[in-house]
């Protein structure tokens, strides 16, 4: 059976805590979007990791770690975490790498960063980690896949010199930097063949089997629906479909496998950079006091430290998120956070030139949305610790119900607390 866990909203809703929980009944976590450009936090009984690459799964001896074909495989990255996990103690994972993914080149982050150097002000607040420009270069037909590092020198080489052909002409005159060398190219690409060739492999034949011998899978997704480049707030959105349909394409499974979609929803908002966000916090000493209580250690980016945008918690937007995601089951994760706040502000509704909307509209539209604002009472102590849903106290479960009502999809899981063990089942 295949369970995808994704975001509903803009990402670190805590996916990596909830996946890290689930892997314990998981054969098979794979990840089938995105890059090293967000990070995921766990904490376990190894220490606390920031993950840039590795599936969450990765602290178990029992699972098996895929990188699959739609993911932005940075292997220097990928292989750099590998050896800091197993430096701190965790068991060697077994991991295995999709010979149709493809890989992010050294020139691919240069290029993010010409270009966010370029747009200046105008930014899209890339995390310069290369994501945009490699996912480009996908679909422009000009990336690498890891089955190419195997091909001759020759083929090898003749795209080579198309890459260089294409890329120095914006190198020298929109960027006006030093050019590409295609030599340099070709020895950075077998740098990686020594590097990734232990975890190569058919990843869909390798998914095929296991789907048939009944095993367990996972599909861990990254970032959140409003970050989708189809469904999320275009143009402040990332490169490859944050949805848990795109599962099936980027891992390499028939769609009708995945049979439970777990949305990850978090029990108030934050974003990274820039774009829409309309239930945000606009009272800086307001958003500053969640932003230090809020996740494990504050509000921080995971990849670059940046202080994350707070907002309330916002029904349009998660509503809209889960239905995108195909959500069977929501996991509902932080609320432990909302402890000290006497009311609890939840954005309602959006308020569109007059016209009050619980539906998520596209950009144009968002950007002239305001929120409708009502207030729930706050519960008032510390409820980590609580392992039973009737045991936690009687606000807390009315805001939990509250919510569910009003986005309209079934909580089943409740996190307390950044361990594997905080988590509440009903
Ligand atoms: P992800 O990218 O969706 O995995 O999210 P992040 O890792 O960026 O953010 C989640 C943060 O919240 C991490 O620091 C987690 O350890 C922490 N976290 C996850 N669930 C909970 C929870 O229920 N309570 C608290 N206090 N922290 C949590």
């Amino acid at each position: 059976m295949v369970t995808a866990v994704v975001g509903a909203n803009w990402g670190d809703e805590g996916k990596g805590k909830i996946t890290d929980t689930l892997a314990e009944k998981a054969d098979i976590i794979i990840r089938f979007q995105g890059g090293a450009n967000a990070g995921h936090t766990i904490k376990n009984k190894y220490g606390k990791f920031a993950l840039h690459s590795l599936p969450s799964g990765v602290f178990y001896d029992h699972t098996t770690c895929i990188i699959g074909n739609g993911v932005a495989l940075n292997i220097p990255i990928l292989c750099g975490e590998i050896d800091d996990i197993t430096g701190k103690g965790v068991p060697k994972p077994r991991i295995l790498v999709s010979e149709r993914a493809q890989m992010v080149m050294s020139y691919h982050i240069l290029f993010d960063q010409y270009e966010e150097e370029r747009l200046g002000g105008k930014s899209f607040g890339s995390t310069k980690s290369g994501i945009a420009p490699f996912y480009a270069d996908k679909f422009s037909k000009i990336g690498f896949q890891v089955s190419e590092l195997f091909d001759t020198k020759e083929n090898l080489m003749e795209k080579i010199e198309n890459v260089c052909d294409k890329k120095n002409v914006l190198l020298e005159h929109l960027y006006h930097k030093p050019l590409l060398e295609k030599e340099a190219l070709y020895d950075e690409l077998m740098k990686y063949k020594e590097m990734i060739e232990p975890y190569v492999c058919d990843v869909s034949a390798y998914l095929d089997k296991a789907l048939k011998e009944g095993k367990n899978i996972l599909l861990e997704g990254q970032l959140g629906t409003l970050k989708d480049p189809d469904h999320g707030i275009y143009p402040m959105v990332t490169s490859s479909s944050t949805l848990a349909g795109y599962g099936s394409v980027g891992a390499g499974i028939p769609p009708y496998e995945i049979k439970k979609v777990v949305t990850v929803v978090k029990a108030y908002s934050s974003a990274v950079g820039a774009g829409e966000f309309v239930s945000e916090i606009l009272d800086e000493d307001v958003a500053d006091e969640l932003r230090r209580r809020g996740g494990d250690g504050g509000e921080y980016g995971a990849t670059t430290g940046r202080p994350r945008r707070m907002g309330w918690f916002d029904i349009p937007a998660s509503k809209y998120g889960c239905r995108l995601q195909g959500t069977t089951d929501v996991a509902f994760t932080v609320l432990d956070v909302l402890g000290y706040l006497d009311e609890i502000p939840v954005c309602v509704a959006y308020d569109v030139d007059g016209e009050i909307t619980t539906d998520f509209p596209t950009t144009s539209k968002l950007k002239k949305a305001k929120p409708v604002i009502e207030r729930l009472p706050g519960w008032k102590c510390d409820i980590q610790g609580i392992k039973k849903y009737e045991d936690l106290p009687e606000n807390c479960r009315k805001y939990i119900e509250f919510v569910e009502e009003k986005i309209g999809y079934p909580i089943t899981m409740v996190s307390n607390g950044p361990g594997r063990e905080d988590i509440i089942y009903r």
